[in-house]
């Protein structure tokens, strides 16, 4: 597939195109911060920004989802109607997604989608009419360490198509089949155009200045690190507060509720984290985490160890950082992945 090259002064042309068969979302400057947000006007569209403080998530599993509603009905057989949500009626287009929110979605497909009998078609139905555009990185963030997550300023992994930013112009790469329909229509690239940005993406990956280490943690047994010393220091700080779950591309912890009122209702699912006592309160009155020790240690662990032993070494953790940025009581991935690790 040949790069193809996008003017910047045609951008409002081109979201006119694509909104024809999609609707297009993009992060913006909103209150003052990068958001999420439709894009009307391909003059919002930002081109410069670390990353939102919120992941994109949202769009293929939202806070709060309605599964299905319900209603008695004395007449009917089962004296219940359940009606499924109906799936997306448009397509969706996903511009100028940092390149390590998309690998977070391939990480999430191997969760939510896993054979016909399991599959969570809530989450599928949308990644199915979902297109994704990325944006390659030519100024990380201090707190990313995507390099060190399978991950980079410029992977391609998850993305249907690659923008690089050249400063008038964009440089257009198509990676799949819903790339290529993105990329319909506009001019080849000139050599010139493909070297600046194999050079943009090689300075970029350059200025990454974290990293952590992960042999040992692969290396060591899962009660090898369940036991280790460390736990009892690393928790000492938390709130459980569960910002770092909530903002965080990977986490994917939810709830499901029944909602009623009179004879009708809704079930619907909601984000919830694994550093809440709650999440694990069973009905017994036992509770399987009920430290705080325990429940911290279980956000490291599943990301780092269980999910690798289970998912083929994919790591639960793409390095976006946010959580090291909006952490309340300063406690770093990084540092404690490195004292896995140790
Ligand atoms: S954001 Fe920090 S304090 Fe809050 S739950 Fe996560 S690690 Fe604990
Ligand atoms: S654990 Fe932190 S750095 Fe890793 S993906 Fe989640 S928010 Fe980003």
């Amino acid at each position: 597939m040949a790069d193809k090259i996008l003017a910047k002064d045609k951008l409002a042309d081109f979201l006119g195109k694509l909104q024809a068969d999609y609707e297009v979302y993009a992060p913006q400057e909103v209150e003052g911060k990068a958001q999420w947000a439709p894009l009307e006007d391909a003059g919002k569209a930002l081109w410069e920004f670390s990353n939102t403080s919120m992941s994109p998530k949202d769009f293929f599993f939202p806070q709060t989802e309605v599964l299905m509603r319900f209603k008695n009905v004395q007449d009917h057989e089962s004296g219940m109607v359940m009606e499924a949500e109906p799936p997306l009626d448009k397509k969706r287009l996903l511009l100028n997604i940092r390149p390590c929110d998309a690998k977070a979605f391939q990480v999430l497909d191997l969760i939510f989608v896993q054979d016909e009998m399991t599959n969570d078609l809530y989450w599928k139905d949308k990644r199915d009419m979902t297109t994704l555009v990325g944006l390659a990185c030519s100024d990380p963030c201090p707190s990313c360490f995507c390099t060190s997550m399978n991950c980079g300023p410029a992977s391609t992994t998850g993305l249907d198509a690659l923008l690089f930013d050249l400063g008038d112009k964009l440089l257009v790469r198509s990676l799949t089949e819903k790339g290529e329909a993105v990329a319909e229509g506009l001019d080849d690239a000139a050599e010139g155009d493909t070297a600046a940005a194999a050079e943009q993406a090689t300075t970029a990956e350059g200025k990454i200045s974290s990293s952590v280490g992960m042999d040992n943690v692969n290396s060591r047994s899962v009660m090898e690190l369940y036991e280790a010393g460390m736990w009892d220091r690393v928790f000492e700080n938390c709130l459980n507060c569960g910002t770092c779950t909530y903002v965080c591309p990977t986490c994917h912890c939810f709830d499901i509720q029944d909602e009623t009122q009179g004879t009708e209702g809704r079930r619907v699912r909601n984000w919830d984290n694994c550093m809440s006592w709650l999440f694990t309160m069973h009905g017994t009155g036992h509770n399987p985490r009920g430290t705080k020790k325990d429940r911290v240690r279980q956000r490291f662990m599943h990301k780092f160890k269980y999910i690798p032993v289970k998912r083929g070494g994919e790591i639960g953790c793409v390095g976006c950082g946010r959580c090291v940025v909006l952490c309340p009581v300063n406690i770093d991935v990084r540092r404690v992945v490195n004292d896995m690790n140790a």
